[in-house]
Order: structure tokens, then sequence, then C-alpha cells
């Protein structure tokens, strides 16, 4: 379920559904299951 702690200075999406992570991608659908991608964005200033 957790991510893995990699760092990215990229967008990246990932599905609500099934988890399914994307980068720089155009289509905002999963190609898994066709859920919603949501990008979200991870900041190193904790
Ligand atoms: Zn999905």
């Amino acid at each position: 379920m957790r991510p893995s702690a990699t760092t990215t200075e990229r967008e990246l999406y990932e599905c609500f559904d099934c988890g399914q992570r994307r980068q720089s991608t155009t289509d905002r659908t999963c190609e898994e299951c066709g859920g919603t991608l949501r990008n979200i964005h991870r900041s190193r200033d904790l």
C-alpha cells in the first residue's frame, strides 16, 4: 500500500483505486482499472 521512499522531481500521479503510479501522464485515467489518477506532490521539507 505504501509507496517506496523514492525521490522524484517530476509530477507523479497515483490511482485512487489500485494505487498505480505514473509519471508525466497526459491522461489522468488509470490504464489498469480506469480509475482517476491524482497528482501527488511529495515534499522533502518535512
Ligand atoms: Zn487504477
